[in-house]
């Protein structure tokens, strides 16, 4: 369900005090008293604004625009910076933005006019804000482009960080057995530990070291799953999961979620809230984790065929509480009869881990290509 569009009278545009400046400029050679004065005038209605704003919003960026406390980008003109060209189809109110030479990630983005689902080459994102059309250009909120879709693109612009370490996380275990097929007699728990195991084996023979949150059937409190991570010194952190919704058994495929950018509001949430606004450990970690949950559904996607329920946000207690980029896969529906057959398969749990692993390959091949480029400080000398 898509939100209401916002109402015209709060658009603010930047173009006004660009001419102002430009008067300003004008006066102060023919008369510097007025220009004074002015200045100060001018100064005082700048300032205001952002006294309401949020304290640690980014800053908005030439052509931009705030609306309702939220920048955002001229969609067209942002992208053009990173040499995408747009195609913009008025009745669909869908820009779609191609780069001029097409790399492995991010070959097409379409944002739709007041939608916060939009598609990035191919799968279902979802983003924090809907895109918003104002003077007829489509406009994206800046932490979505700053926090999620620039990192996916150009990660060679991110602060690089280590990979050695990898915490994977079987969901539930033990009393708890996460989500269940009653016919077939199956429980998420089960399905979840033995992918964590397989992924392990992966991983392991790629020279990563793996740490698991369980490796048997017991039962662990989600803040006992973070402490272990952290306590382990986590370069990223994977949970895995298997997902059930309640009356509807059509209802299949798979979903990669990612902790919510702080001033965002997660993706199954319509309003905003006042823990939108709490910034959390895991957020010190928002660019990598784009860049991983990326991979980890487009990965999942192309091995499994499943179905896209789209690359999502959420605040779960695991992706709050650990201090690395973290995803949380749901891999498959136990609450559709035909995925729930599939996801008891040997064969296709162990595509599910493979898909995985190689999420974590590409992960790590982003991750490189930023240690290359990192400016490094000159060594001290004596
Ligand atoms: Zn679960």
């Amino acid at each position: 369900m898509a939100a209401p569009l916002r109402s015209p009278r709060s658009l603010r545009s930047r173009a006004p005090l660009s001419r102002f400046a430009a008067f300003l400029r004008a006066t102060l050679t023919r008369a510097p008293h007025v220009a004074w004065t002015l200045a100060v005038l001018g100064l005082v209605l700048a300032t205001a604004p952002c006294l309401r704003a949020a304290p640690s919003a980014p800053a908005v960026a030439p052509h931009g625009l705030r609306v309702e406390g939220v920048n955002y980008y001229d969609a067209r003109a942002q992208f053009a910076k990173l040499g995408y060209r747009a195609t913009y189809d008025s009745e669909r109110q869908a820009l779609t933005l191609k780069p001029r030479q097409p790399g492995p990630v991010g070959r097409e983005l379409v944002l739709t006019g007041d939608k916060r689902e939009a598609t990035l080459d191919g799968m279902r994102i979802f983003l924090g804000e809907p895109a918003l059309l104002h003077r007829g250009a489509l406009h994206l909120a800046a932490i979505d482009y700053e926090r999620f879709l620039l990192p996916i693109l150009r990660p060679e612009r991110q602060p690089a960080r280590p990979l050695r370490t990898i915490v994977i996380d079987a969901g539930h275990g033990g009393v708890d057995t996460g989500t269940q097929n009653k016919k077939h007699s199956l429980d998420e728990k089960n399905f979840a530990l033995d992918v964590a195991l397989r992924l392990e084996a992966l991983l392991a023979a790629k020279k990563f070291r793996v740490v698991q949150t369980r490796t048997d059937d017991r039962f662990i409190p989600l803040a006992q799953r973070a402490e272990i991570a952290n306590a382990a010194r986590a370069d990223l952190f994977i949970s895995v999961h298997f997902n059930a919704v309640a009356n509807n058994p059509k209802v299949r495929g798979t979903e990669t979620y990612v902790l919510t950018p702080q001033f965002q509001r997660s993706t199954s949430s319509l309003k905003a809230s006042a823990e939108d606004k709490e910034k959390q450990v895991g957020n010190r970690h928002d660019v990598w984790s784009a860049v991983l949950g990326y991979h980890v559904h487009r990965q999942l996607l192309g091995e499994l065929k499943s179905e896209d329920r789209g690359y999502k946000r959420a605040r779960f207690a695991v992706l709050r509480l650990v201090d690395c980029p973290a995803v949380l896969v749901e891999a498959g529906y136990l609450s559709n009869d035909a995925e729930a057959l599939l996801i008891a398969s040997e064969a296709y749990r162990a595509r599910i881990a493979k898909a995985v692993a190689e999420a974590v390959v590409a992960y790590d091949q982003a991750r490189r290509g930023a240690e290359a480029g990192a400016v490094r400080l000159p060594e001290l000398t004596r």
